[in-house]
């Protein structure tokens, strides 16, 4: 008797064994969000501003993590975590999105898919709330992969992605930050003015405040995806990186997924987020050099500004940039979550 009741025990712990194998893989998820890149240091936000954008990051995190725990797709985790920053109007994203010198509003926004190498993205819309839900569904189209201006705003409307009045993105915060940017020649990166921070020339008004996702599901599939209102006071139709597959925004199981944020214009040039892949897939580089050289050195060296996040398909995550602070977050394959703002240890 107590023969059998042993062999069973041992039969119900080898039986168990393969499921607490399948427990350890499924935990190997992680996801990593920025909202932008900028001159941003602890002395120009409050502690409340501070705890906000903490607060927002960590949400956002969060709301794409609980995805991927409960079995979702990298692609649902990028877009939900997006989603929160593009709600919130802290971000230059969304409902937080700068406004371009002529007073109109202009977002744009990426995502792909590293498993199928599928993308989608928007330039230029106006009306759409979230418009990462509008570069999804053109994705979806399987028919194109990029739309711009009317076009975009009319496919995301048919396509029943939420679509507000413009009033929605006038906070009185962009208001006040157009003016005032307005006045001067150049655009800006979302934040570096905050605070009376001095530009050290013209070109270093600009202000990054753009949003991004990359994230790792259980079944080993990578996804990217970038949402942004652009340069403050930028010309109207300019488009950055962020909606350019490969510049901004990539992903492919075989290398990494990266988000960038920066000026646009510099990742255009370098094509940064292909880049870094690149350097893993024909150089035999790890994540961190790849995206350490193609950030801190190749953009650095050709007069570039911002970072980016990036992750492999084991979950690795790197975070470089060359301005004083990045807001970002993560959660690792071991769960473990922080978020982040300054260079400097916070
Ligand atoms: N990369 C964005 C652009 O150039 C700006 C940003 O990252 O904030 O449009």
């Amino acid at each position: 008797m107590t023969k059998i009741l042993f062999s069973l025990a041992i039969l119900l712990f080898l039986g168990n064994y393969p499921y607490n194998m399948n427990a350890q893989n499924a935990s190997k998820i992680a996801i990593a969000i920025h909202g932008g890149a900028s001159n941003i240091k602890k002395m120009n936000l409050s502690p409340e501003e501070e705890a906000a954008y903490l607060s927002t990051l960590s949400e956002a995190l969060d709301s794409g993590y609980v995805i991927l725990q409960n079995g979702g797709n990298s692609m649902d985790a990028v877009t939900a975590a997006v989603r929160v920053m593009e709600d919130s109007p802290l971000f230059n994203a969304g409902r937080g999105a700068v406004i371009a010198h002529d007073g109109g509003i202009e977002m744009d926004a990426a995502i792909m898919d590293g498993a199928t190498l599928q993308c989608g993205a928007v330039a230029g819309v106006r009306t759409v709330k979230n418009p990462i839900m509008a570069a999804k569904k053109v994705m979806e189209s399987k028919e194109f992969v990029f739309l711009a201006g009317a076009g975009a705003d009319e496919y995301a409307s048919e396509n029943g992605v939420e679509i507000v009045d413009t009033a929605y993105f006038y906070t009185p915060f962009r208001r006040e930050q157009w003016e005032k940017a307005r006045k001067k020649k150049g655009t800006e990166l979302d934040n570096d003015s905050r605070g009376g921070i001095q530009p050290i020339n013209e070109l270093e008004i600009e202000k990054f405040g753009t949003v991004g996702c990359v994230a790792l599901d259980a079944k080993g599939n990578l996804a990217a995806a970038t949402s942004t209102g652009g340069l403050v006071n930028k010309r109207f139709q300019r488009i950055g990186d962020s909606p350019l597959i490969g510049a901004g925004t990539y992903a492919d199981n075989q290398t990494c997924a990266v988000s960038c944020t920066g000026r646009g214009e510099d990742f255009i040039r370098l094509v940064v987020a292909h880049e870094i892949a690149s350097k893993m897939r024909y150089g035999g580089f790890s994540l961190r050099s790849a995206a350490n050289q193609t950030i801190l050195q190749d953009l650095k060296n050709a007069g570039g500004r911002g970072g980016c996040i990036a992750m492999d398909c084991n979950g690795k995550i790197a975070m470089p940039f060359t301005t004083s602070g990045m807001f970002r977050g993560k959660i690792s394959p071991n769960g473990k979550k922080s978020v982040a703002i300054y260079k400097t240890k916070d």
